[in-house]
């Protein structure tokens, strides 16, 4: 079955076509700066496509430049809310998509864009199977006690504040790789997975299923990420308040100007790491205060889920940087967390092992793929929603 899958930000639509059984990658690609263009007619500058159902019709024409005549069978839209409704991918019809929308105030930033890419793809193609695999839905399984807030009630009931979490594809995903390298049915996997890539989270699993996560009512909460904080006294947006910052520049400094960049003035994890080498302190604090963070959270979740068979990284960071790993694992002794030296060095595409024999907890290194897992599900809700 071919798949196209979607990724469809304010302004920029990431696309892949792949084929499901083979589980290749046919064609993909980018289309930036939508609406900040006239589409080619006129004489202003040519920038980008007019809206999302323009930059649609340059995906067509990619595809179709690339792959010829090929028939898609469906399409599959990674939508980062799902909010408490969305606990599995859905095939979208008309009430998805208005459920979707209602989401918008949940994330002003990524379901408005969701929303414009499935209404352009439902305009295209009106009879063409779409699927929304959401962000949120592998946290859905949360007991109360993770994501409630201590906060009066009114504002969840009303308001909807609570611990979401996001990253849910590729925590799942990594999930059932996981345990597919230990030999072990999905239901028995406990264990602990850190996605580190400009955005980051940690999650932990019990029995297959995710009881923990440290993003929370947004994807700012939880481990120092490239450009945003993490956790922090909220105090302190409250004493910022006071002294005339206004919400924008609050949510600028947060989500834009912290984390490693923040701290080390470049939000890219190889060059900090090449700067704490060649010995800029700076550099050398900020891998200092994310590694910690992340220890942290690793040892919170070892007790959450009743004693972690498996550490798992992945994602930008978690896959290539052996030195930000070996900076965690140093934290982890207490747990009797060994690494060794050699595993952790080699490079490779493949999900491994990189711990010692000895080492309490085995350390894995387990390569992810969203786009994959979205293709992956979209064919399996399109395939079972046909069946007689
Ligand atoms: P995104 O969240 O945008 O998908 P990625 O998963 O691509 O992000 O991760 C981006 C992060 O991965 C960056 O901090 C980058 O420095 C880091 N990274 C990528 N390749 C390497 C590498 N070879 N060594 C160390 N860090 C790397």
């Amino acid at each position: 079955m071919l798949v196209l899958v979607i990724n469809s930000g304010s302004s920029s639509l990431k696309y892949q076509v792949r084929d499901v059984a083979a589980g290749t990658v046919l064609t993909e690609g980018l289309i930036e700066k939508i609406g900040m263009g006239n589409g080619g007619d006129g004489d202003g500058e040519i920038e980008g496509p007019r809206d999302h159902a323009e930059a649609l019709e340059q995906v067509d024409a990619a595809i179709h430049q690339e792959l010829g005549g090929l028939e898609l069978a469906a399409v599959g839209h990674r939508v980062v809310h799902g909010g408490e409704r969305f606990a599995e991918p859905v095939l979208i019809d008309n009430e998805i998509t208005r459920a979707i929308e209602r989401l918008n105030p949940l994330a002003p930033l990524h379901n408005p864009a969701n929303v414009l890419g499935i209404r352009a793809i439902t305009r295209k193609w009106p009879d063409m199977p779409q699927v929304a695999v959401f962000d949120t839905a592998f946290h859905r399984t949360l007991p109360e006690h993770a994501w409630r807030y201590a906060v009066p009630d009114e504002l969840y009931t009303n308001h909807g504040i609570r611990r979401y979490g996001f990253h849910g594809t590729s925590h799942e995903y990594v999930t059932r790789r996981a345990a597919a390298l230990l030999d072990l049915p999905v239901e028995e996997f406990d264990g602990v997975i850190a996605h580190l890539g400009n955005g980051a989270s940690v999650t932990a699993i019990r029995g297959g299923n995710s009881v923990d996560t440290s993003m929370g009512f947004t994807p700012l909460e939880g481990l120092v990420m490239g450009t945003r904080s993490g956790d922090l006294d909220p105090s302190i947006l409250v004493f910022l308040g006071r002294a005339g910052w206004t919400p924008e520049d609050l949510d600028t400094m947060l989500n834009r100007e912290s984390g490693l960049k923040g701290l080390a003035g470049n939000n890219d994890m190889r060059s900090v790491v090449e700067a704490s080498e060649s010995g800029d302190a700076k550099a050398a604090t900020a891998l200092a205060v994310t590694s910690y963070r992340l220890a942290k959270y690793i040892g919170g979740y070892h007790v959450a889920v009743g004693g972690a068979k498996a550490l798992v990284f992945t994602a930008g960071i978690g896959e290539n940087s052996h030195q930000f790993r070996a900076l965690v694992a140093d934290r982890l002794g207490a747990l009797g967390v060994e690494l060794d030296a050699g595993l952790n060095a080699e490079r490779s595409r493949d999900p491994r092992v990189i711990s010692t024999a000895g080492s309490a907890i085995p350390v894995l290194v387990v390569p992810t793929d969203e786009e994959r897992a979205i293709a992956e599900a979209t064919a399996a809700v399109v395939s079972s929603s046909v069946a007689p």
